[in-house]
């Protein structure tokens, strides 16, 4: 009896999928490419659905006297809510997901890496914190494996999350059957 499904994950829609950072730039990332005929990917640039033009200003995460905010400095426009919106409406949308790829270091996808303002200080970083999108993802799928484009340059992280997403989607195809 064949039980294989593809694994499906979610990945940040610059590597390798579309030219969408904010500087128009697209992020080559081979093992995305090597992947692609084995896994059901699912491209997503959180900041284009949230209606933000290719390129942009960049956007960044102030911590503010009423908590974290999403900000352009440049417009001084505050992106928060249409963020945390567009992550709980797509979230809340994927059924069966294996495992999330995303782009390090972005206000948006960042797991954990992204830089982190005061509002006064907006040249300097004052700490590091997950991405809007990332901390919704983190949140609302404890149980999937989520990793960097750079973590999966370690051949050890590539090779547990292959692990990891293969299994998760056998399992669920098992209990499909059920
Ligand atoms: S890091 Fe995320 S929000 Fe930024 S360009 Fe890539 S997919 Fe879009």
């Amino acid at each position: 009896m064949n039980v294989f499904k593809k694994p499906v994950v979610v990945v940040s829609r610059c590597l390798e999928f579309a030219a969408c950072r904010y500087d128009g730039a697209r992020i080559e990332a081979q093992f995305i490419r090597e992947l692609e005929p084995f896994v059901e990917f699912i491209p997503v640039c959180p900041e284009v659905e949230i209606g933000l033009p290719i390129p942009r200003d960049p956007i960044c995460i102030v911590q503010t006297d009423t908590g974290l905010k999403l900000i352009q400095p440049s417009t001084g426009q505050d992106f928060t809510s249409q963020m945390l919106n567009l992550a709980e409406g797509f979230l809340s949308e994927l059924k069966d997901v294996d495992g999330f790829i995303l782009k390090s270091r972005s206000p948006s996808c960042g797991i954990e890496d992204c830089k982190l303002f005061a509002p006064d200080s907006l040249e300097t970083p004052i700490g590091t914190i997950s991405g809007f999108f990332a901390a919704k993802v983190l949140e609302s799928f404890p149980k999937c494996r989520v990793v960097s484009e750079q973590s999966m340059q370690d051949p050890n992280t590539r090779q547990d999350f292959l692990q990891q997403i293969f299994t998760a989607a056998r399992e669920r195809a098992v209990i499909a059957m059920e």
